[in-house]
């Protein structure tokens, strides 16, 4: 993703600590207290400007969500959205995915999205990929038990590694797609993310993978 900083960002998210977390450590084991009502929490890593996680929240009140960045300029997008309509059930955080472990608690998550997450072509950048085996151990360690990993791409190398590391990595697949978007009624409840928008507007296949550590 091109980023353009916004100076103002920091200051903007410091000033909404009710919808948005920095750092989020001091958070851990207590984050639902952060939500109206204590329900299943799924979050989604790298959510860009939020219009996936924001229509979520909307169409699953039950379930509490959170939206996590790791780039304030990108973030901001979504905690405006958020200022101009609060949800009871979406929070945001901004924080680096290879920091979860300290922030959420074993069992504290029981979905996590990954949504068009950048495919770090290069094989030297392998470790960067956010379905890496690193990743995928800090995935395990904040998920209930049988939570599920979600990823959504338009990015054949990264769908085909990310294939490739999960089975590796011993997880139950539950779903695989080489095209979300072929047959109308299979993801009846697929909300499209910005990107998946951009791509699938560009005629380009969207695939999917779902699988949980219940293997291991
Ligand atoms: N999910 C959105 C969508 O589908 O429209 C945005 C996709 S964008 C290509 C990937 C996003 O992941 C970027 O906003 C990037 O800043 C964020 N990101 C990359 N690495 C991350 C990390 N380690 N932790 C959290 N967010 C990360």
């Amino acid at each position: 993703m091109r980023l353009r900083r916004i100076p103002r960002a920091g200051e903007y998210i410091a000033a909404h600590p009710e919808l948005a977390v920095v750092g989020g450590e001091e958070l851990k084991g207590n984050w639902q207290s952060l939500f109206a009502a204590a329900q299943p929490i799924h979050i989604e890593i790298g959510m860009g400007k939020g219009g996936f996680i924001n229509e979520m929240a909307r169409q699953n009140p039950a379930i509490n969500f959170i939206g996590i960045e790791v780039y304030d300029s990108v973030l901001l997008r979504a905690l405006e959205k958020l200022v101009a309509q609060p949800l009871p059930n979406l929070r945001l955080l901004h924080a680096d995915a290879a920091n979860l472990q300290e922030v959420f608690e074993q069992g504290e998550i029981s979905k996590i999205y990954l949504n068009f997450s950048d495919p770090w072509p290069k094989k030297r950048h392998a470790k960067r990929r956010l379905t890496h085996k690193h990743f995928l151990s800090v995935y395990q360690g904040i998920l209930i038990d049988g939570g599920k990993l979600q990823l959504k791409t338009d990015n054949r190398s990264l769908f085909e590694y990310s294939l490739w590391s999960f089975n590796h990595y011993g997880m139950a697949f539950s779903d695989v797609s080489v095209d979300v978007h072929a047959d109308p009624e299979a993801y009846p409840d697929n909300v499209m993310t910005e990107y998946e928008r951009k791509f699938h507007g560009l005629g380009q296949p969207i695939y999917l993978l779902e699988a949980d550590f219940k293997n291991r």
